[in-house]
């Protein structure tokens, strides 16, 4: 790349040339009054060459923590040293966000399983379609920020697929503790442009409907490590978490269910390492004449656990994934006083 000139970033009805940066509100629907549905896009294109890599959050419109994560890196970034262009979609679902709900409010329908979209289809998918072909199809690689769904909440964790060389190589450059490896849903943002040649990732973090400072700034940290390594930035170092465990196939990894109604009383918090046999919570009744101790199938580590105590019969109540033998021990010698 270093003896290539810079690109233009060219959207259909506009261009980001070399040295420059843009704000853009684009039209990707109407609302019923007929005015434009439109999504705000910063493109920052580098003086020179480098990869184009798009930053996108509230493909779920209540899943706070990533807008902040985007506008940080767009608005509070020093640029000027840029090798490559970065396209910064912060609120892609406008429609869910201005109802602080997770779905498109028109026909309740899901944004990230309407990918890569289509121009004559459901309105969903026209959305999508706008969105995919100007500011996702002309990238090399993508990062997807979501929370957990209303109710619980989760680590710092990255999905990925990878069984994709180049996909497992942006999600351990992201430098977080846990990769979660699954090819994702049909429509979801995250496989559809990696199978259309955009190796994208999904950072999970924390609950809905908040700004959860310690998560972002994690978060931040990621990018600036999938930016050294992908040559983006020379300054920063890409990230070693310390300990790193990806569960794919092979790993036990299960929602523990509740098989009683009542409220729970949760031992451990989000991300903690519970053994095999240890009491992860407790169901109670409100006259607490009855307690249903939930204990761990097997050693592991709690990536979500559910934020709102009260269960019915089969709600989920925490996200539980085996860690292997050699992670294990490294959790273990830091979690030693
Ligand atoms: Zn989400």
């Amino acid at each position: 790349m270093s003896d290539s000139e810079a690109e233009t970033f060219t959207y259909n009805g506009g261009s980001v040339a070399p040295g420059e940066a843009a704000n853009i509100r684009y039209g990707v629907s109407e609302t019923y009054l007929g005015d434009p549905v439109r999504i705000p896009v910063t493109i920052v294109n580098g003086e020179r060459p480098g990869p184009t890599v798009f930053l996108s959050a509230a493909i779920h419109g209540d899943e706070l923590n990533g807008i902040e994560v985007v506008r940080e890196v767009a608005n509070e970034w020093d640029h000027t040293e840029l090798r490559g262009t970065v396209v910064c979609l912060p609120v892609l679902n406008v429609p869910g966000f201005l109802a602080q709900q997770r779905y498109l409010p028109i026909y309740d329908r899901d944004l990230n399983r309407a990918f890569p979209g289509s121009a004559n289809s459901t309105s969903s998918k026209r959305i999508a379609h706008r969105i995919f072909r100007n500011f996702i199809e002309p990238c090399d690689y993508g990062l997807d920020f979501h929370t957990s769904t209303r109710g619980r909440t989760n680590m710092l964790h990255v999905r990925a697929d990878t069984g994709d060389d180049r996909v497992d190589r942006l999600a351990r450059a992201f430098g977080s503790n846990v990769i979660i490896s699954s090819e994702g849903p049909d429509g979801a943002l995250r496989k559809e442009a990696t199978e259309r040649g955009v190796p994208t990732i999904t950072i999970e973090m924390g609950k809905a409907h908040e700004f959860q400072r310690d998560f972002i700034d994690r978060a931040l940290d990621g990018v600036k490590s999938v930016f050294s390594e992908f040559g983006l930035r020379t300054t920063s170092a890409v990230k070693w978490p310390g300990w790193r465990t990806v569960v794919d196939g092979s790993s036990d990894k299960t929602w523990l269910r509740a098989d009683s109604g009542g409220i729970v009383e949760m031992h451990f918090s989000r991300g903690s390492f519970v053994r095999e046999g240890e009491t992860i919570c407790t169901i109670t009744n409100p006259f607490e004449t009855t307690a249903n101790e939930v204990t761990a199938p097997f050693t592991g580590l709690l990536v979500g656990i559910l934020q709102n105590p009260l269960v019915f019969p089969g709600n989920p109540i925490c996200h539980l994934v085996e860690l292997d033998a050699g992670t294990r021990r490294v959790i273990e010698r830091e979690q030693r006083p």
